[in-house]
């Protein structure tokens, strides 16, 4: 077993392989030894777990979530880590790579033909640069997934996590809230990685509901109300969404007043309920 969090460990893994770094992949490997223990404890509460990792860059957390999981299979975009993931993860049997981008892979059939007769989860720490699409996408598609526990940069898991109703809220947190339930776990600092990034990191996990927190008439509408009315965050819902949406001021007011809600309250002060009671109001 290689001790994966030991940069001199590290390094010398990557120069036999002729690895080099790429920014633009959002490569930030772990090194602090507490992170990818706990991060695996979250994924598999118990051991009949499937877990699909997005990209498991030397396998520090790969290691972590074999030892538990009944199977794992990590997606990774970069074929030079190759090399390296086949001496890394030489011990296990339970773990399948998939060399290709997880943001255009089939991961419903993924799922479907890995994981047969397991729960599954995600668990990832997630490059940056796709980390709120990533999610969405996770979501949106409704694949069958419990939780999903993943590292994100600590300004995007306030966000992810923000209390709807919250000056931190925003349409990707509606979104969020929307699909699952939302927790902060911990935070990890910057000194963490492997070369260091700029900010400190934290991680979430989202449970996944079996069925949306709220009922709406359409969802793509609702969707819809809760983009424009946070796109501009310093106007009123009625100003924003009328603008965004070429809706009629005056069928927006009568919604907002149908709910009790005054004409000249703001995307954020509004409740889960109140939204989808709006959305219904204005898209009946
Ligand atoms: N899991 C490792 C760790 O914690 O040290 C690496 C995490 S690093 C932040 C992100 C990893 O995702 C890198 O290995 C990168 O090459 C990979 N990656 C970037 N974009 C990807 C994509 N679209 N699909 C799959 N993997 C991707």
């Amino acid at each position: 077993m290689y001790n994966l969090s030991n940069p001199s460990v590290i390094k010398k893994l990557l120069d036999e392989s002729g690895f080099s770094f790429k920014k633009s992949l959002g490569q930030n490997f772990l090194i602090n030894p507490s992170v990818c223990p706990e991060m695996a404890d979250a994924a598999c509460s118990d051991d009949n777990f499937g877990v699909l990792e997005i990209g498991p860059g030397i396998g520090v957390l790969t290691v972590e979530l074999a030892s538990r999981a009944k199977k794992v299979v990590s997606i990774e975009l970069d074929e030079g880590l190759r090399p390296v993931l086949a001496k890394t993860l030489s011990d296990f049997d339970n773990v399948e790579l998939i060399f290709g981008d997880a943001m255009k892979l089939d991961l419903r059939k993924i799922i479907a033909t890995k994981f047969a007769g397991m729960k599954v989860s995600v668990c990832a720490n997630l490059p940056y640069y796709i980390t709120s699409p990533l999610i969405m996408m996770l979501l949106e598609s409704k694949l069958p997934i419990e939780t999903i526990t993943v590292m994100v940069q600590k300004e995007a898991a306030t966000r992810l996590c923000a209390k709807i109703g919250s000056r931190e809220s925003g349409a990707v947190s509606v979104a969020v809230k929307y699909y699952s339930d939302p927790k902060m776990l911990f935070t990890v600092s910057h000194g963490s990685f492997l070369p260091a990034p700029k900010v400190d990191s934290a991680v979430i996990q989202l449970s996944v509901l079996k069925s949306p927190c709220v009922v709406t008439n359409n969802e793509a509408n609702f969707f819809k109300l809760v983009k424009a009315g946070f796109s501009q965050r310093r106007k009123t819902l009625v100003n924003s969404v009328s603008s965004m949406l070429s809706i009629d001021k005056s069928s927006i007011i009568l919604a907002l007043e149908q709910c009790g809600l005054s004409p000249d309250i703001r995307t954020e002060k509004l409740t889960m309920e109140q939204l989808s009671q709006v959305s219904n109001i204005i898209f009946k």
